[in-house]
């Protein structure tokens, strides 16, 4: 037997101190093997207080109330935010929205430098899944699909609207359908399982068909006890499959909602706790403490680091979290310091952006009119202490220098930045190489508005909203224009309301309204790509490439810009001009699979077709299921007499969309020309099935029966 080396013996010491001074508890947590299942939870728009385990009396919690009194539940817990993706973010990643960088919905999309939650637990041997209900914001264009084997963000199954404010969602009960199913296929390796369920979030339903006239009146409420209904049936899973003590089930709200605190009906614009004290429970048998409850404040930066000591995975060199395993095992930890923002005021409307930091029951917000709360006296956060409370805002104002400093230093270490990066973060105050938003050209020069001021016009806003999803677009539209009448400075409202005027036939007024903010807020991208689209359905070509030339002057790092100037000019017949615009396009994106299938396209159609497939196998390196560049490379490969090829990436379109009518009436043709008679006919036939008024199948069918006997002969 080799002699045991003094530096593994003083390991084995080093464990048994260990053993005695954590107790039994702690020795069975690390006797026991380190990868648990994971199931994350995430209930998006979802306030603590409105759950029967935070004190509420008005809901239908009860499952849920159950579940964390066999957690741990953390009564103090804050989201970095009150938006999905960056609060989504911040859980995978242990880092805050300015270090990760994604700090709106919409914009941006993960750097892959940054190390993911996902992707470690891939490579440590997790099987991984993610069931996302709200595609539009979280759906893989974002970069939070890294290291999932499966990330379900496809639309929902039943045809939902995409009208302005419409927004894409899936409810919850086809969400966790799908997650079981995937749950049910895993084999004996651990798996990660996020399920992000979207139920609570407006425009609210009061499920009279489930819950009867219970919620008629807090609607929201219906939301929440419906997400809980749908969590129940994971819970009821994993019970029934005996995979309780095994499986670590993490549940975190990823912010809440204002219901008319502090004015505000939803969420994003304000840094109040309405919105970003969220639920927050761990239940894992052989990892938590049943039934203990958590004092002390957390943040959802927390979650990674957590996992990752749980599972014995080194964490990476820099996160902002710290580990809450000392909680879970029961034991006292230190409130921390929590940093939440919102960077939406800034980034829609130029209004000045909100940076709070939470320390020690007091709250400071940073903002043109900054405020101070004691949390403890004043948890609704009503009276403003900044006149009166000078050291702890003195101490809350420099910790949060401290932590913009930190930042920024994460930042330039974690994210390469791209010259569209650069661009954004100069138009979100934040330039590179370290100044803060303060001290940026963007912000210093004027005292820009503050949101409390504006809040009245966001509800009226919000209201919009809701009216346009009960489908009464003409008092949205009256209601929009009540705020467009009272202020100039709400250039979002303004662009909504001319997307209802579009939409309800009234395009020259549309006109006028996109014109008037893109002259107030050149910056204001989405204002251009509205009247873009208003532009391409009017048949106005030419307007359009004036417009858009326009728009690659004013952001010529946008690779947008380039591409919709690319495909006018397609339509205006100037090929040259288009592919200079196309490669533009791809030199500044080049994972823009849309452009290269455009271009690919084009250059079939410019009897080019070695260098159209060229860029459409390029598209298809970046997305091998993109159905547009696997027909377009059929047909290219169809046109050039390369039957084989044709017909096999025809097949597997067939696949992927098989009611897709062009694809079956192709594929029928190009079988047909191969000789391949039945089959090139039943492709026909389905083809006939899906659009049966169309007589172009039954004449090629017609045809092919002929040529088939005659081949026969
Ligand atoms: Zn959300």
């Amino acid at each position: 037997m080799k002699a045991m080396p003094v530096s593994s013996l003083r390991i084995v010491v080093l464990a048994c101190l260990l053993v005695v001074t954590l107790g039994f508890g702690a020795y069975r947590w690390l006797s026991q093997s380190p990868r648990p299942n994971i199931i994350l939870v995430t209930f998006d728009t979802t306030r603590a207080d409105h759950i029967g385990a935070y004190g509420y009396e008005h809901g239908l919690t009860t499952a849920f109330d159950q579940f964390a009194g066999e957690g741990v539940l953390f009564e103090k817990a804050y989201a970095p935010c009150p938006i999905t993706l960056p609060s989504h973010a911040t859980m995978l990643t242990g880092l805050y929205p300015p270090e990760h960088d994604l700090r709106v919905n919409g914009s941006g999309s993960l750097s892959s430098d940054i190390p993911f939650l996902p992707e470690i637990l891939n490579e440590n041997g997790y099987e991984t899944g993610a069931f996302i209900a709200a595609p539009p914001v979280l759906g893989a264009q974002f970069g939070l699909d890294r290291g999932f084997d499966t990330y379900d963000d496809e639309r929902a199954r039943s045809t939902a609207r995409t009208r302005p404010f419409g927004g894409e969602r899936r409810d919850g009960e086809e969400v966790v359908d799908l997650a079981l199913k995937w749950l049910q296929e895993r084999d004996s390796q651990p798996f990660f399982c996020w399920i992000h369920l979207y139920d609570a979030h407006g425009p609210y339903d009061p499920y009279l068909d489930v819950f009867g006239e219970r919620f008629e009146e807090n609607p929201y409420d219906a939301g929440v006890a419906w997400e809980i209904r749908q969590f129940e049936r994971v819970l009821a899973y994993l019970k029934d499959r005996e995979l309780d003590s095994e499986t670590l089930v993490v549940v975190a709200g990823d912010h809440g909602e204002g219901l008319n605190d502090h004015g505000e009906h939803e969420h994003g614009m304000l840094v109040y706790n309405s919105t970003l004290h969220v639920p927050v429970v761990f239940r894992g048998p052989q990892f938590c403490q049943p039934g203990t409850r958590v004092e002390s404040a957390v943040s959802l930066v927390d979650l990674f680091p957590t996992l990752l000591e749980i599972l014995k995975i080194p964490a990476p060199e820099h996160v902002s979290g710290r580990s809450l395993v000392p909680a879970l095992q029961g034991q006292a930890i230190e409130s921390r310091d929590c940093y939440a923002e919102a960077e939406l005021p800034y980034f829609l409307n130029r209004w000045c952006p909100l940076q709070s930091v939470i320390s020690d029951d007091w709250k400071y917000i940073e903002s043109t009119r900054p405020e101070l709360y004691d949390l403890k006296q004043d948890p609704d956060e009503l009276k403003n202490l900044i006149n009166t409370s000078g050291d702890e805002m003195q101490r809350l104002q420099s910790l949060l220098v401290d932590l913009q400093e930190s930042f920024r230093r994460t930042l330039s270490d974690q994210v390469s930045l791209t010259d569209q990066d650069v661009a954004n973060l100069k138009s979100l105050g934040y330039a590179a190489g370290g100044t803060s938003s303060n001290e940026d050209g963007a912000i210093a020069g004027e005292e820009l508005i503050d949101v409390k001021d504006m809040i009245s016009h966001v509800a009226k806003y919000e209201e919009a909203k809701h009216l346009v999803s009960a489908n009464r677009l003409d008092e949205a539209i009256a209601m929009l224009q009540k705020v467009a009448d009272a202020t100039d400075e709400f250039p979002m409202s303004d662009l909504r309301l001319a997307d209802l005027l579009a939409e309800t036939g009234r395009p020259q007024e549309a006109l006028a309204i996109y014109r008037s903010v893109i002259s107030r807020r050149p910056d204001f991208t989405a204002a251009w790509f509205s009247l873009g689209r208003l532009l391409a359905s009017l048949g106005e070509f030419e307007q359009l490439e004036e417009h858009f030339r326009g728009f690659v002057e004013a952001h010529p790092a946008d690779p947008a810009g380039h591409f919709e100037l690319a495909r006018v000019l397609v339509r205006l017949k100037k090929p040259s001009d288009a592919i200079r615009e196309f490669e533009e396009t791809l030199r500044l994106a080049p994972e823009m699979v849309d452009a290269y299938v455009s271009l690919g396209q084009l250059l079939v159609a410019l009897k080019q077709p070695a260098e159209a497939v060229a860029y459409l196998e390029r598209a298809l390196d970046n997305n091998p299921k993109h159905v547009a560049a696997n027909e377009n490379l059929m047909m290219v490969f169809a046109q050039t007499g390369q039957l084989d090829r044709a017909i096999q990436i025809g097949k597997q379109v067939v696949t992927m969309r098989p009611d897709s009518f062009e694809t079956r009436f192709n594929l029928g043709l190009i079988l047909i020309q191969d000789r391949q008679f039945a089959e090139g006919i039943a492709q026909l036939g389905e083809a006939q099935r899906i659009r049966p008024d169309d007589p172009r199948p039954t004449q090629h069918i017609k045809q092919a029966r002929a040529a088939s006997l005659n081949s026969d002969r």
